[in-house]
């Protein structure tokens, strides 16, 4: 496995980025996003390029725009409301939260919008091979709109970033078909 160190070390124009910039354009991003490196590590599996941030919906909108060129190529921004990532499918939330499945706590009902991403994500959740994939939500609270991890035909928690409302959402009647 190889390592590439977070801060200070003399290796920085070898680290493998998800796509082809100069080295500076990329820190200077990071820095602008509030986020901080904690490392990349190269593994059989792929290449993780793994951040760390104080703000979810700041990092959303920092991987939501990031342009991940290359497969097998993971970044994630660990934050104090989950871990959120991108890769070439686009973004990702790498587990629900604990508290997403305390259903019991829910103070109203949030609306379903929308699917995010191309259906990659549905898929793999269908599957049982991740635990969510990616809506837009309005509060039922408030009616702000943001993304978040739900689970697959069930309910979920999801807490509204503008008012902090903890909306329940239900995918009980979402059908999901694949093709080919
Ligand atoms: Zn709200």
């Amino acid at each position: 496995m190889a390592m590439f160190g977070g801060r200070g070390n003399g290796r920085l124009s070898r680290i493998p980025l998800a796509r082809d910039e100069p080295i500076e354009r990329w820190q200077r991003r990071l820095a602008e996003a509030g986020l901080r490196l904690v490392e990349i590590k190269q593994t059989d599996s792929g290449i993780y390029q793994t951040l760390a941030g104080d703000d979810a919906e700041q990092a959303k909108d920092f991987l939501r725009h990031e342009t991940v060129e290359k497969e097998q190529y993971y970044i994630v921004v660990e934050t104090p409301d989950g871990n959120w990532g991108a890769d070439i499918n686009g973004l990702f939330l790498e587990n629900l939260r604990p508290w997403q499945t305390d259903t019991a706590t829910a103070e109203c009902r949030g609306q379903l919008r929308g699917l995010i991403g191309g259906g990659e994500g549905i898929a793999a959740a269908a599957h049982g091979w991740v635990d969510n994939y990616l809506v837009q939500v309005g509060c039922g609270r408030c009616g702000h709109e943001w993304i978040d991890g739900i689970r697959f035909r069930d309910a979920t928690l999801v807490r509204c970033p503008a008012c902090h409302a903890r909306n329940l959402v239900d995918s009980g009647a979402v059908t999901y078909t694949e093709f080919g």
